[in-house]
């Protein structure tokens, strides 16, 4: 029981099998069923399906027929991608208790600063509330180059990878 019995999720590989994605095992195989994918491996679990005498295994692995193009594997940006980019510790001060972390507008808003990944930090409590509106100039301290993250870096931070998955990642 626990997280491995529920894990549904797929890892795509495009046809070079390059890890491109992680989606819903559900997903997985409608693009499997539409031809669009071959089955690399399944998961133990299988769908609960209507007539019980079919038995189809979750995808642990696809792989889709084409190259996929470099935009899907663009990470969005959100608070929480920067928390994990930044593996949830302060960029200023390196406390790294999740619970306390905060996002940093680097250029503060209030001076324009956008919600990016170019523009946004893991900051914690103490350090946001010092730097406020200030920008990093004004408030003495380096600039801590945030970017936007490859997707790769991201999988690592998902709580369970199957063991069939590890030697198409990198980590
Ligand atoms: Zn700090």
């Amino acid at each position: 029981m626990g997280a491995k019995r529920e894990f549904k999720k797929c890892l795509v590989l495009d046809s070079s099998y390059m890890p491109r994605q992680i989606i819903e095992s559900t997903r997985a195989y409608v693009i499997f069923s539409k031809g669009n994918a071959e089955i690399v491996a399944d998961h133990p679990e299988t769908f609960n399906l209507a007539d019980p005498n079919r038995i189809i295994h979750r995808p642990s692995i696809i792989r889709v027929n084409k190259f996929i193009n470099l935009d899907i594997t663009k990470v969005p940006y959100s608070r929480d991608n920067v928390f994990k980019r930044d593996n949830y510790t302060c960029v200023y001060c390196g406390e790294d208790e999740p619970r306390a972390m905060t996002i940093d507008h680097v250029i503060p808003k209030s001076k324009g600063g956008e919600d990016s990944f170019e523009n946004c930090v893991t900051a914690c409590r103490p350090c946001n509330a010092d730097k406020d509106d200030l920008t990093l100039e004004e408030w003495g301290r380096e600039h801590p180059n945030p970017y936007r993250p490859h997707f790769l870096q991201m999988m690592k931070h998902i709580d369970y990878v199957p063991q069939d998955w590890l030697k198409y990642l990198i980590l």
